[in-house]
């Protein structure tokens, strides 16, 4: 956390004057609080009946607001609260949560009234940086705008209770205003669309109006060009369900834009494990494919559940933006649920999604928790699959593994959910790379 004081001197000359006080963010700031301080009242000693009376004189009122360096103002007071915190999913009422981008903002002090000697305003800003967490999530819901049964308040708050951070929600061929959303404390909602058309589907991350006019396009180059408006207008594409038999994805990957793979849509089955392998074949040609998972979540069944598989993202913070950009990178890791399970990959300060240059002796350092007795860890590489370990009993587990050449490593870990049954992955990671 770091701290920074300012005095700044009002003189009686101001009063009834808004004023600005500039000050520096600091990159990679994930809070922001701004206290300020100043003598309120005078006491003046009054003659009275009997004795002496002291009055209690209001001779100063300034008001608190603070404005963006785009000029915008983030949120206003009065001069009702003498401390305020802007974060960027959170703010204190009358505030807006907003990114704190670095540059110069501007505390408003309003100089309503201005004692005759002046008055010494004290503004305190204390910045609290942002640090790496992993968030768990859900990056394919449908509500009632579409074919889901929930409204979107109902399915946050179902989120929230399964011990999401994030969702995002996609209904097909439904934008989204953010403005629309409902306040749910500690869920991030990221605004999609799910594009739906009968030759393929495709997610829209982290936008409200992706391109003009209307979803449907009779020929590949109206579709084409849907995307790339949807890419210009900021959205994170991602291929829903590729290999599905019949919603597929037909058009051609070559000419569309596009961003992320769904490999794993909804329950554990072949069709996923299917588009896992064919999502590796592209790895193992080098191609630097990043991949993500969603539930299709459209109603609780004996099959589908909410965040069945969920997205874990190593973020920055809890904001739209920060989530979007672990996704993009491929920060992250697929689960079957928001469970423990968890394998972390550390190289040299690296993980998913990263790209660290080969050398000799370059170790991977592993580290699974939440293991289940049967489970077991495999490492993916250029040159194929090997089980590294396989669980005794419940329990952590933690190896150093030789990065033998330059390629990309990737992990699963694989579960035994019904006994009888074949096992199936219950993890799966992004890969990290390792260049020449
Ligand atoms: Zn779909
Ligand atoms: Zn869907």
């Amino acid at each position: 956390m770091k701290t920074t004081e300012i005095i700044h001197h009002i003189p009686q000359s101001q009063q009834r004057q808004y004023l600005l006080v500039p000050f520096e963010m600091p990159a990679a700031t994930e809070r922001v609080e701004i206290a300020y301080a100043y003598p309120h009242n005078q006491n003046v000693p009054l003659e009275a009946q009997i004795g002496q009376f002291t009055q209690k004189e209001r001779v100063n009122r300034i008001d608190l607001g603070l404005i963006a360096p785009d000029g915008s103002q983030v949120g206003a007071s009065g001069s009702s609260r003498e401390v305020i915190f802007v974060s960027t999913t959170e703010a204190t009422s009358g505030y807006h949560p907003n990114p704190l981008n670095p540059g110069t903002w501007q505390v408003m002090i309003g100089a309503y009234v201005v004692a005759t000697e002046g008055v010494d305003v004290t503004i305190r800003l204390t910045f609290t940086p942002k640090t790496r967490r992993w968030l768990k999530g859900d990056l394919h819901t449908h509500t009632l705008a579409s074919d889901g049964i929930l409204t979107l308040e109902h399915l946050a708050r179902h989120a929230r209770e399964h011990g999401l951070d994030f969702i995002a929600v996609t209904d097909h061929n439904q934008p989204v205003l953010r403005a629309s959303f409902p306040k749910v404390e500690g869920l991030t909602i990221i605004p999609g669309m799910e594009w739906t058309h009968y030759q393929g589907h495709a997610n829209f991350f982290g936008i409200e109006k992706p391109y003009e006019g209307s979803f449907f396009s009779n020929t590949a180059d109206e579709a084409t060009n849907k995307f790339r408006q949807a890419r210009e207008n900021g959205a994170l594409i991602s291929i829903n369900h590729p290999l599905e038999s019949s919603f597929g994805f037909h058009f051609d990957l070559d000419v569309i834009p596009w961003d992320l793979i769904e490999v794993w849509n909804g329950p554990m089955r072949p069709r996923n494990i299917e588009t896992i392998a064919w999502w590796d074949q592209m790895l193992k040609t080098g191609k630097r494919q990043v991949a993500v998972c969603g539930s299709d979540y459209h109603q609780d069944t004996v099959f589908q559940r909410l965040a069945n598989p969920t997205m874990n993202v190593l973020s920055w913070s809890a904001s739209e933006g920060d989530i979007l950009e672990a996704v993009r990178a491929g920060h992250s890791y697929f689960t079957y649920s928001p469970t423990d399970l968890q394998v972390t990959l550390d190289v040299e300060g690296k993980t998913y999604g990263d790209s660290v240059r080969w050398r000799k002796g370059l170790e991977a350092c592993l580290h699974a928790f939440g293991l289940e007795a049967g489970d077991q860890v495999k490492l993916i590489d250029q040159d194929g699959e090997r089980t590294l370990f396989s669980a005794p009993s419940q329990g952590t587990w933690q190896a150093a593994q030789p990065v033998s050449k330059p390629g990309y490593i990737r992990l699963e870990i694989w579960r035994t959910f019904y006994p009888g049954l074949p096992m199936l992955p219950a993890l799966v990671t992004n890969p990290i790379w390792f260049e020449k």
